[in-house]
Formats: structure tokens, sequence, C-alpha cells
């Protein structure tokens, strides 16, 4: 399984399905993209099997975008299904989101913060992204959101976030799964590990755990779960070697 997010100047459909396939050996049973049209809908794709399945069901059809974000799903909370595949998006359908591992404490989050909200799926993800359209509604920027959730969740996650009412910039973060920056020219993005990016940049951040990122085409912040900026080397893979 694995999650992939990209912003820049490329189609962000080829670039998150290309990191998509190189992410395949980690085993799936489900994929799943998002890709943001300037001005327009999100629009999520997602379908059982492998990534093939997913090229046959987004077929023809224009996905234009610059910033996207995908999945592979090896499922753990809900059989592996198209409903369960990930992206999953929020109540409201502002927010969207890719994760990978399992949130322990899903069902107490339900039951405290959104105990109205009638489950999209069988999965323990879209409380995730349920929770930050709730702190959202009640007034918080999407970081400040996104930060307050971090602080909630329990389990292992490495996780993508786009907010549909500014899709300039993505969110991103991981506890106890893989999770890395890849920094470019105009173009940013997270993976879960290196390869799913070297067809973008061979420089990355590391990512520790209770870290999060905003990124978008130009910069690239890593934080803590206070919102503290942290400094962080980048570095150079040769992969000629
Ligand atoms: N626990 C989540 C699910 O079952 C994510 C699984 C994964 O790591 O792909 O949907």
């Amino acid at each position: 399984c694995g999650i992939v997010g990209y912003i820049g100047e490329k189609q962000a459909k080829d670039v998150v399905l290309t990191g998509l396939k190189r992410l395949e050996y980690r085993g799936y049973d489900s994929a799943g993209i998002c890709v943001v049209p300037e001005g327009e809908q999100v629009t999520i794709y997602k379908e059982k099997g492998k990534i093939v399945e997913l090229e046959k069901l987004i077929g023809d059809a224009k996905v234009e975008g610059t910033v996207g974000i995908g999945h592979t799903r090896w499922a753990t909370h809900g059989a592996p299904t198209q409903i369960n595949a990930h992206p999953h998006r929020s109540y409201s359908g502002r927010f969207t989101l890719v994760h990978n591992g399992i949130i322990e404490n899903y069902k107490e989050l339900m039951e405290t913060y959104v105990p109205q909200i009638e489950r999209l799926s069988e999965t323990d993800t879209e409380i995730i992204v349920h929770l930050v359209d709730h702190f959202s509604q009640d007034g918080q920027s999407t970081e400040e959101a996104f930060r307050h959730v971090l602080n909630l969740l329990e389990g292992s996650f490495a996780i993508a976030l786009v907010d549909s009412e500014d899709p300039s910039r993505l969110y991103a973060a991981k506890n106890k799964s893989p999770l890395l920056a890849g920094i470019g020219e105009g173009e940013n993005m997270v993976a879960s590990d290196a390869t799913a990016m070297i067809h973008v940049t061979n420089q990355f951040k590391e990512l520790k755990d209770y870290e999060y990122v905003v990124f978008d085409r130009d910069v690239l912040v890593i934080k803590d779960y206070e919102g503290k900026e942290l400094t962080r080397e980048t570095y150079t893979v040769d992969w000629d070697v």
C-alpha cells in the first residue's frame, strides 16, 4: 500500500499514477486518485483491483489538473470494495483524503465529535477527513483543523489531504507509516518512498513521526504538532549509483 501527493506544473494524473505503480511492490487490493481541476469539482476515481483497473475506469475521461493525490489500499477495516477504496471525501464534500495505516480510536472519535454523521464507508479512514471538515466549520483554518485532528489520532498513518476551496496547497502527515517529501523546481510532492518520486525529483526531505507538512508548488514547510516550523536538510539521491 502507498500514497502519493503532487502539486506543480505537470498533469497530476500522470505523475500520481506513475508514482502509484512504483509502489505496487508494497501490495494492495484497490487503488484510487483524485485530481483537482482549476475552478472545478474535485474528481475522484477509485477501483477495486490493480492500477490497470483504475486506468480502465478513468478511460478517456478528461482528468486535467496539476494537483492530485493517490492511494493503493491494503484493506484493514472494511472489505476491498470500490466504496472503501481511497480517496475519501468529507461529509460536506470540501476535503478529500488518502490514508495508509490504521486509526485505532476511530470509533471514539466518531462518537465524540461527529455522532450525527452517517458513515460513507466501512473504513477507519473516513473519520480523519470528517474531523477536518468538522473543525474547519468551527472556524479553524484548514491547517489548524488538520493539526487539531493529528493531535487526536491514535494509530499509524501516512495521509495526504486536499482542500477543494484552496487546492493550491496540500497537507500531509505521518506517524509510524513511511512518508517522504520530494522537492522539485516549481513542483513538490510526498510519497511513501523515494522511487515513487524519481520521475519528478532526486531531492528529498525526511519526515519524522509527529510531524506534518504543508506545501504548494514553490514552498514546502515541515512543522511539529504544535505548528512550530522545523528545519530539515534536503538530500540528493544519485540514482545512477
Ligand atoms: N485502514 C485503512 C483502510 O482499511 C487504510 C489501509 C491501507 O493502509 O491501505 O482503508
